[in-house]
């Protein structure tokens, strides 16, 4: 990314005309270059698709056609932004919220770039044992055959199996299956006719055979090859076979290690147990590498600490002129490190250490982690766009955000950021309110400009919370209809914590963000929590390909496929309600097997979808769509929006019922057909609670969601919270983790946990109706819940 300072100085602004992406309706709108701009609206409204998909989209079409001339085709197939023309546009740097990937290596230490800092340090500075040589920094890496220890090969864990986890039941023969962990079918059967030719009694009950045997069965390398004489079986003849044998163990451990199958990956697990590495002890480095020590710590020490842990540490090297070895370098590496733990510490992100693997972190820490790593890259001229940044940041830490927004404006760079943070937009230099609501209802640009002006903007939606100071109408809390005790917890910070959680209420979870909240929510079960049902509804996707989407996921499609299957059309060409789906041969387009779309490998750029030639991205083959109902084919159904359906399928009850619950959870906006890898973590997880609230619900059900509001307008967040309250009315309990201070206002009941994160956190602060919190002294909610209580 080019860090000069594009030509274009003379005019100020961002100049987008006549943008046309998704539902933006020829939009023309002028951004200044050099602030904080927030785009704000209700979801659906067309921020994204301005921010993203047409001013990020257009810089990255620069960025693609100026280094890589070939790219062109591939820009042609994927198409450009629909826009006139945009002048004013420095090159962009998108930071979206986005999980990493759950098989992903990466850990904090890697995103963040502190791992070769670290391993840097220890290179050069590190203290080392007597006349032992000098280690290139990659030593200090498990990814690098230089680093990885021997033994493990850089995993930290040996996978061991015994006879308990490959015989679960040892009172049945080996022709019964007493080998649990043997493959199915003619392999099973082979080895099981191997080892009777070899002489081993098959139909004795395991228990009974001896030791020796069973060992040799189970673990032996050895591959004995013999002649196999099969009986016959259901009157075949089968015959000879030169037959092979392969212990249990080394079957279960070859699959584990090769096999292309995921599933015969799993099932290979479920027979193998983990434990640290008896040569690295879990580090996964070699024994040269862990023998060299920084501030008397190793590196495998220093990056299982807290980031505000392991800055105390290098600051108190730093003091003691500690590595003699090199001191001056030492001094040199660890001033950059503590400049950027700092600035990662700032963003309320102290309590995670750089071990920690990037899987296990949620999408909010993920971008914060990266925009902490941008701010000490030292570009310049560049805009920054920026999605929800505030999600999952508790109100205290929203403040240190802004700041570190201020700095990469100060470093003379323009930041866009997609907000719903009331706070966030009063912060901002600039505003651009989309609206006035979502879909068609929606993709205009109601204002341009600072944000006291919006208040003249009657259609607004963001104006009437972002001005409406009037305080909030405190409900009378409900009474409990019992209480769920949960603990005594010993996990991640928490320790020996109790807690009490009302139910038949609307309880909220505080704290800052590391300060324990999920940790405590993930230990109440359908075992703890004595009520009929519990419903966890969480960000994580609803699917990994673009097979799932919304229609799959809530039982839709299969309701519309049958409508389209009742056609008279369908009827007279025969075509049943498989002939309606993308996912199996028939009436789906061969090319691109019902997805839509291709994957284009283009070199040196990551690989992208671009439409399928064939079908131009409606799955299906011609035939199929000369099926109408409605007028419209079962391709043109899945583009509909939530809305539009809504309208569509009016007179199918079936359809519209689960239609409903979609709009009343703020989906109005997304495509039935919107595959699930295009969907965000909050989008995920409103669909799954729209799912469970279509379904007849009897007895109590307890439902715990994490953070539902991130990535909605307050005016959503209102509609959303109005149908949990409405399930508490209904007689169930409503648990939520919540940031957003209008929401825990309006709970009956508040657990506040804290104070701090990581180690500086982890206990109970306060809990009792949001009047009594908001008044507790050493919370640091109360302070904000107070200001919104007013
Ligand atoms: P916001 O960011 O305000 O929540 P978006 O810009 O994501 O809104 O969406 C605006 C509209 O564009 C919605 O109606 C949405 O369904 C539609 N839309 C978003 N992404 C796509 C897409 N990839 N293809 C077609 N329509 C889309
Ligand atoms: P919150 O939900 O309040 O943000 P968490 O419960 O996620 O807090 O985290 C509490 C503490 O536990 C933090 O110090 C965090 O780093 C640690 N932690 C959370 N999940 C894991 C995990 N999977 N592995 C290791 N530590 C974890
Ligand atoms: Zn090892
Ligand atoms: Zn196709």
């Amino acid at each position: 990314m080019p860090s000069r300072r594009p030509a274009h100085d003379h005019d100020p602004f961002v100049r987008v005309r006549g943008a046309r992406e998704h539902n933006l309706r020829g939009v023309d709108v002028d951004v200044p270059r050099d602030v904080i701009a927030v785009f704000t609206g209700v979801s659906g409204s067309g921020k994204s698709s301005l921010a993203f998909g047409t001013i990020y989209a257009e810089a990255q079409r620069r960025y693609f056609e100026s280094v890589a001339p070939y790219a062109r085709r591939l820009i042609h197939q994927v198409g450009a932004p629909k826009v006139g023309e945009i002048t004013g546009l420095p090159p962009a740097v998108s930071l979206q919220q986005r999980r990493a990937a759950p098989t992903s290596r990466s850990s904090v230490g890697t995103v963040t770039t502190l791992s070769n800092s670290l391993r840097m340090l220890f290179s050069r500075a590190g203290d080392y044992p007597e006349g032992a040589e000098r280690l290139d920094s990659d030593a200090f890496s498990p990814n690098t055959a230089a680093g990885a220890c021997p033994e493990c090969h850089g995993l930290g864990k040996v996978h061991r199996t015994t006879e308990e986890l490959l015989v679960p039941d040892p009172s049945l023969s080996i022709r019964e299956g007493a080998i649990a962990a043997w493959p199915g079918a003619w392999q099973g059967k082979n080895l099981r006719d191997v080892l009777d030719t070899l002489g081993h009694d098959v139909d004795r009950p395991w228990r009974e055979l001896p030791q020796a045997d069973r060992d040799w069965i189970l673990f032996t390398d050895e591959q004995p090859v013999v002649t196999v004489h099969p009986v016959r079986e259901a009157g075949r003849i089968q015959r000879p076979y030169q037959g092979t044998y392969m212990s249990a163990r080394r079957y279960v451990m070859k699959t584990f290690a090769d096999s292309k199958s995921q599933t015969l990956r799993a099932k290979a697990e479920r027979f193998l147990a983990s434990e640290p590495c008896p040569a690295c002890g879990g580090s996964r480095l070699r024994p040269e590498a862990m023998a060299v020590t920084f501030a008397g710590r190793t590196i495998a020490e220093l990056s299982a600490l807290p980031l505000s842990e392991l800055a105390k540490s290098l600051e108190e090297a730093a003091g003691s002129g500690s590595g003699a070895a090199g001191a001056e370098t030492a001094e040199v590496l660890t001033a950059d490190l503590l400049a950027r733990i700092g600035t990662i510490t700032e963003l309320g992100l102290g309590y995670l250490s750089p071990d920690r693997a990037t899987p296990t972190l949620s999408a909010g820490e993920l971008q914060r982690l990266r925009l902490a790593t941008q701010l000490r890259s030292g570009l310049f001229g560049v805009v920054y766009v920026l999605d929800e940044p505030s999600a999952g940041l508790h109100p205290a830490d929203t403040e240190s955000l802004l700041t570190v927004l201020d700095r990469l404006k100060a470093a003379g760079n323009s930041v866009f950021v997609v907000e719903h943070h009331l706070d966030v937009m009063r912060h901002a230099d600039w505003l651009v309110d989309v609206g006035p609501m979502a879909g068609e209802h929606g993709g205009r640009v109601l204002h341009s400009g600072p944000v006291a002006d919006l208040e003249a903007v009657p259609e607004s939606a963001t104006a009437r919370f972002l001005f409406d100071r009037k305080p909030m109408t405190v409900r009378q809390v409900r009474t409990p209809s019992g209480w769920l005790k949960v603990g005594p917890v010993s996990r991640h910070n928490l320790r020996d914590v109790t807690a009490e959680f009302p139910l038949g209420v609307f309880t909220a979870v505080t704290g800052v963000s590391g300060s324990g909240k999920s940790t405590l929510i993930g230990e109440i079960t359908e075992e703890t929590a004595g009520v009929d049902r519990l419903v966890c509804v969480d960000q994580k996707p609803i699917g990994r390909t673009p097979r799932s989407n919304l229609a799959t996921y809530t039982g839709l499609f299969d309701v519309v496929r049958k409508v389209f299957a009742d056609t008279d059309e369908a009827r007279a060409r025969g075509y049943g309600v498989g002939r309606f789906s993308f996912n199996v041969a028939g009436g789906r387009c061969e090319t691109c097997q019902g997805e839509g779309f291709v994957s284009v490998e283009l070199l040196f750029l990551p690989s992208t979808y671009a439409p399928c030639p064939d079908c131009g991205g409606a799955r299906y083959n011609p035939e199929t769509l000369q099926v109408t109902h409605g007028g419209l084919t079962i391709a043109q159904v899945l583009d509909l929006t939530v809305e539009a359906a809504a309208g569509f399928f009016a007179e199918t009850p079936a359809v519209l019922r689960s239609l409903r619950t979609l709009l009343d959870v703020g989906l109005g906006y997304l495509r039935l057909g919107q595959p699930a890898t295009e969907l965000s973590g909050g989008e995920a997880q409103r669909i799954k609670l729209a799912s469970e609230l279509q379904r007849v619900r009897r007895g109590h059900t307890l439902y715990l969601l994490d953070e539902p509001t991130a990535g909605l307008h307050p005016a959503d967040v209102e509609v959303l919270v109005g149908r949990l309250h409405e399930l508490v009315d209904a007689g169930h309990s409503v648990v939520v983790v919540e940031h957003d201070m209008a929401v825990v206002g309006g709970a009956d009941w508040v657990v506040d946990l804290g104070p701090g994160g990581g180690a500086a956190g982890g206990r109970v602060v306060a809990a009792g109706a949001p009047a009594d919190v908001a008044g507790v002294a050493g919370s640091r909610t109360g302070p904000y819940l107070a200001r919104a209580l007013g």
